[in-house]
């Protein structure tokens, strides 16, 4: 799994194949474990180049339709990691079921206890002033020894750049967290790669208002049933335009399975 995957397969429109990778409308999915991801990221930071991961989810594929770019930066991405259960039925339903989900979230727990143990360094960027600090907090609390180097809210617009890329060289993170919404934050990551020079880079989303208890996360036993986006959108109910990604993904994939 390297950045430069060939973008010719991601254009197939279907479920191309090769061994541990599938297309969902012609957007490339990695069909890995948790542990499988944390290897690939240990990997990465032994490496030492910059490296872009993606959390894909049916949102994710609806909006790559139209945003070629977007479609570009996770099919090229050094790991396309398969968030959402949108994602997860759809690998079933085209025949190609994926082994694990990886919510964003708990990758962002994962590599918490990662760093805690390995003394990675991490480096929260984005959300709502604050609200990085309060999630390092938690996770300090929860994973005692991990090693949150820096935090910053700033913004996704490019005259911020120069200066957030220079807090985050003086951090010398391994592990750069970004949360800016898709697909802005995953934009943001790709053309900055290079010269941030992080290892591992990822765009996480909500995850961080998650943590830090700005937004409730669903129960377990909704999130056991699939129905985290049915908590969300009952909980954080302005989103309802943005979900209607997942009708229109479910069907587009129905449609592609059937034929
Ligand atoms: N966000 C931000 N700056 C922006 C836009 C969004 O910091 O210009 C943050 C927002 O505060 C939230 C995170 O991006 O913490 C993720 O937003 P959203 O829930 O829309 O993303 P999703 O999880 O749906 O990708």
């Amino acid at each position: 799994m390297s950045r430069s995957h060939s973008s010719e397969e991601a254009f197939s429109g279907n479920v191309s194949s090769s061994r541990n990778t599938l297309y969902i409308l012609g957007v490339r999915v990695d069909a890995v474990t948790f542990d499988e991801t944390l290897a690939c990221v240990e990997t990465f930071i032994a490496d030492g180049r910059p490296h872009q991961l993606v959390t894909v989810n049916p949102e994710f594929v609806m909006a790559a339709q139209s945003d070629a770019e977007f479609r570009r930066v996770i099919n090229a991405s050094a790991l396309a990691l398969p968030d959402g259960v949108g994602v997860w039925w759809a690998s079933r339903r085209l025949g190609r079921p994926l082994p694990e989900r990886i919510p964003g979230v708990d990758l962002v727990e994962r590599l918490a206890a990662l760093s805690a143990d390995r003394g990675y360094r991490l480096y929260f960027l984005g959300a709502m002033p604050g609200v990085a600090d309060k999630a390092a907090e938690v996770l300090r609390a929860r994973y005692p020894g991990v090693v949150v180097a820096g935090t910053y809210a700033g913004s996704p617009r490019p005259e911020e750049e120069d200066a957030i890329i220079a807090r985050i060289h003086a951090a010398r993170p391994h592990v750069l967290l970004v949360a800016y919404g898709a697909p802005a934050q995953d934009h943001w990551i790709a053309r900055n790669l290079d010269r941030l020079g992080v290892p591992v880079c990822i765009g996480v989303g909500g995850s961080f208002d998650y943590i830090a208890g700005v937004h409730p996360r669903a129960p377990h036993w909704l999130r056991r049933w699939g129905l985290e986006w049915l908590h969300r959108l009952v909980t954080q109910p302005w989103r309802w335009r943005r979900m209607l990604a997942l009708p229109r993904f479910a069907w587009r994939v129905l449609w592609k399975s059937n034929v």
